[in-house]
């Protein structure tokens, strides 16, 4: 029997973000690569939106959700913990609403860095906080909503030795940029119109940013309209003030006082877009709907870009934008349903306990006779 040969450092073709876009990135032939092999996410079409968003309609989705850590916070991670290690840093330090610290802890632990992660006392997800333990992150729960942490840890990262790993890092917008890279890679142009959750603003920014960039360097012709989502209790960005206390079932888009506020404005206004909001019902409708006619399970937060396409479809906005032209329309959704399973089971109905009849459970189920 031959004994197998040490399998390359990466399977496949796919090297992980800054490899794939190494010259769109602040890194150099000195900067360690700390990868998962993130990124090459799939865009899938999906008939059933595009029907729904009305004639000439192309939606895609780009799902996010199946990064490594189960987040689009991996494309921004592999450059931000690359670049400490770069800096000889020891730790590293983030708020979180949960894919933060999932993504942080993960990287963190594959660099051999200590990772010290903040969070909203009961107010994230199981499956983040499960990522964030298992990883081994040092935990703190802290008696405040994600904007407070936010506050906290910037004032740590100044005190003490440790980077911060928030969006307010600049490495993490530049990783996160390479989504708009892949969207403009597959279908050989920007799209029309690009649909994405808004929380801290990272995202949207670090989108605008790439779409830009690809123009600049000749990639891509046209720049999208970017319509930015976020949920109607916690909408600080469409009411032009801060929301001392956000509230919605989206807890990955709870928060009242953005980060990256300015810049998501710039973004809208500049893709000549918007930033609207949508109601939880609205979220959660999406939510089943794509689960339920795409196959696609992606969290609640997620769900607000599909929530925002539904609305706007409704309101004529891609009618009056496309005046019969096809238009290509992408969906960011931007983490795994699974990361929230209780929302799953809460948003649906348990299923009964039945003897083990065969009448009884073909009854049960829906076949034969009723
Ligand atoms: C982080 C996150 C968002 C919000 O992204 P921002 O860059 O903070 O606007 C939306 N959805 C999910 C699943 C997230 O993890």
């Amino acid at each position: 029997m031959s004994v197998a040969r040490t399998p390359p450092a990466r399977a496949g073709s796919w090297p992980g973000v800054i490899e794939a876009y190494r010259p769109y990135l602040p890194v150099s032939a000195k900067t360690p690569v700390i990868t998962l092999l993130e990124g090459n996410t799939p865009l899938i079409h999906s008939p059933a939106l595009s029907e729904r968003a009305g004639r000439r309609c192309r939606v895609y989705l780009k799902y996010e959700g199946l990064n490594p850590t189960g987040s689009f916070k991996d494309r921004g991670m592999t450059v931000a913990i690359s670049k400490a290690v770069e800096a000889k840093s020891v730790a590293v330090l983030c708020a979180s609403t949960g894919n933060t610290s999932a993504s942080a802890s993960a990287y963190a632990a594959r660099a051999g860095l200590r990772s010290i992660v903040l969070i909203p006392s009961g107010a994230i997800a199981l499956g983040k906080l499960s990522q964030a333990l298992i990883h081994g992150a040092e935990v703190a729960a802290i008696e405040a909503n994600f904007d407070a942490c936010l506050a906290l840890a910037r004032e740590l990262s100044a005190r003490y030795p440790v980077t911060l790993v928030n969006s307010v890092n600049p490495h993490r917008i530049e990783g996160q940029k390479t989504g708009a890279f892949e969207i403009c890679d597959a279908l050989g142009q920007a799209p029309d119109v690009h649909l994405t959750p808004v929380g801290n603003a990272g995202n949207i920014t670090a989108h605008w940013r790439g779409y830009r960039e690809y123009r600049a360097k000749g990639r891509i012709r046209k720049l999208p309209v970017l319509l930015g989502f976020q949920a109607a209790g916690a909408a600080p960005i469409v009411r032009g003030r801060v929301v001392p206390r956000p509230k919605t079932i989206a807890s990955a888009i709870r928060i009242g006082n953005p980060a990256s506020w300015r810049s998501a404005i710039i973004a809208r206004d500049e893709s000549r877009g918007a930033i609207a909001s949508v109601s939880d019902r609205q979220i959660l409708d999406a939510y089943r709907l794509l689960a339920q006619e795409d196959g696609i399970f992606a969290e609640p937060s997620s769900a607000a870009s599909v929530a925002g396409l539904l609305a706007s479809a409704k309101a004529g906005y891609f009618a009056r934008l496309g005046r019969g032209r096809p238009l290509t329309i992408v969906c960011i959704l931007t983490g795994h349903g699974l990361k929230d399973p209780e929302r799953a089971i809460k948003s649906s109905q348990m299923p009964p306990t039945l003897p083990p009849s065969l009448t009884a459970v073909a009854k049960a189920v829906g076949l034969g006779r009723r």
